[in-house]
């Protein structure tokens, strides 16, 4: 089966939105319409940039753009507090497995590189094909309400994916939704590795989410659970191993997604020590200020990598991921109790508070440790079966 999308589906969407906003008479519902079209001008706009890419790079001296970060950055801790603290929480609760974590590195390391997948070892791969098919028969065991929209949106595969080379750093997919014309589209970078898999059904949660609340998507404040709706079926997938495969490739995924998450969680934590320094040094980036950064244990490079760590998107992963793993650990009990619980979040209005929503039913993180702590011991208990490794 072919999958592609371009230029031409984002402007065919666009002339239809402008087609019904001119029959539109309710004032608010063009506002919405125009809203739309908007936000696929910026698509468009994006698309002709990637298509002509502009050879000239604007360079910004080095110490205006750290004294320029270290501002905004002050800046989001005070805005973002909240979001702050539920980082840092995750940061010093998953410190107790730091031992355990090095463990599993050293092990690791004795086959794979930071970069290698654990296709690596077995030597699995997966067709585009089989990885859309596993998607499909996973939200079709997932819920029976969320299979109907899926379903739907499953039908547009064609038209609505396309397979590229890279979709921006450190991402290897996204999607959008575009409301009213009903048309979503998701970018995902090429591999055969198994992680396409769990990359199939994270973007599809997103679809799903956008295709049952809209108006969420693009009103909503709340952007700490923007990946709720992605990483519960993600997580459920691996819990549930579908597709049969095997369970130290599978423990493999959750542990790099896990290993991803505090590693971004460490960066955010270090925000307000390096911001407590920068006033203390009179807000300036000079050599003084490098040399306490380095007593923190931060070299340049480390250094550089965690002022470039965002609240409003490493933070909303971390933060998402915390209640994806409550969520979780409410499923492992009882199905239908979480499930309950995700739909009706994924169903709450902008205008209410999805935090309000999710504190009624559970703490967030109050399950980070016993679910984290499972997820490395059940990994290195993988790792020893498999046999590959010396443990
Ligand atoms: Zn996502």
């Amino acid at each position: 089966m072919e999958y592609n999308w371009g230029i031409k589906d984002l402007k065919e969407a666009k002339e239809k939105l402008k087609i019904i906003l001119k029959k539109e008479k309710n004032k608010n519902t063009k506002n919405y319409i125009k809203s739309l079209i908007k936000r696929l001008n910026d698509y468009i706009a994006e698309e002709e940039l990637s298509l002509h890419p502009s050879q000239e790079k604007i360079s910004v001296p080095e110490e205006v753009a750290y004294d320029q970060t270290l501002a905004n950055i002050e800046y989001d801790l005070s805005s973002c507090h909240e979001y702050y603290s539920l980082v840092s929480f995750f940061a010093h609760t998953t410190d107790a497995m730091q031992d355990k974590i090095e463990e599993i590195e050293s092990i690791l390391s004795q086959r794979l590189t930071p970069d290698d997948g654990y296709s690596k070892i077995t030597g699995a791969t997966i067709t585009n094909e089989k990885a859309l098919s596993l998607t499909s028969q996973f939200y079709n065991g997932f819920s029976p309400e969320l299979s109907l929209v899926f379903q739907n949106a499953f039908a547009q595969r064609n038209s609505s994916i396309r397979f590229v080379d890279n979709v921006e750093e450190d991402c290897v997919a996204n999607s959008t939704y575009i409301d009213i014309v009903k048309r979503y589209f998701i970018s995902i970078t090429k591999t055969d590795d198994l992680s396409k898999l769990y990359t199939f059904i994270h973007e599809y949660g997103h679809v799903i989410s956008y295709i049952l609340n809209p108006k969420s998507m693009y009103f909503s404040s709340e952007f700490a659970f923007d990946e709720v709706a992605s990483l519960f079926p993600e997580l459920v997938a691996q819990y549930e191993n579908i597709g049969n495969y095997d369970k130290a490739q599978v423990a493999f995924e959750s542990y790099v997604t896990f290993i991803l998450y505090r590693n971004k969680a460490i960066n955010l934590d270090a925000h307000r020590y390096f911001i407590k320094l920068w006033n203390d040094n009179n807000r300036n980036t000079d050599d003084t200020y490098m040399e306490k950064i380095k007593e923190l244990e931060f070299d340049e490079e480390t250094f550089t990598d965690a002022i470039e760590t965002v609240i409003d998107d490493e933070g909303t992963y971390i933060i998402s991921y915390m209640v994806a793993l409550e969520l979780l650990h409410i499923y492992k009990q009882d199905k239908q109790r979480a499930l309950e619980i995700f739909e009706r979040f994924l169903k709450t209005p902008y205008t209410e508070s999805l935090r309000a929503y999710l504190e009624s039913e559970f703490t967030i993180g109050s399950h980070l440790q016993e679910e984290t702590e499972y997820l490395i011991d059940n990994f290195k208990k993988e790792l020893k079966k498999s046999g590959e490794f010396h443990v």
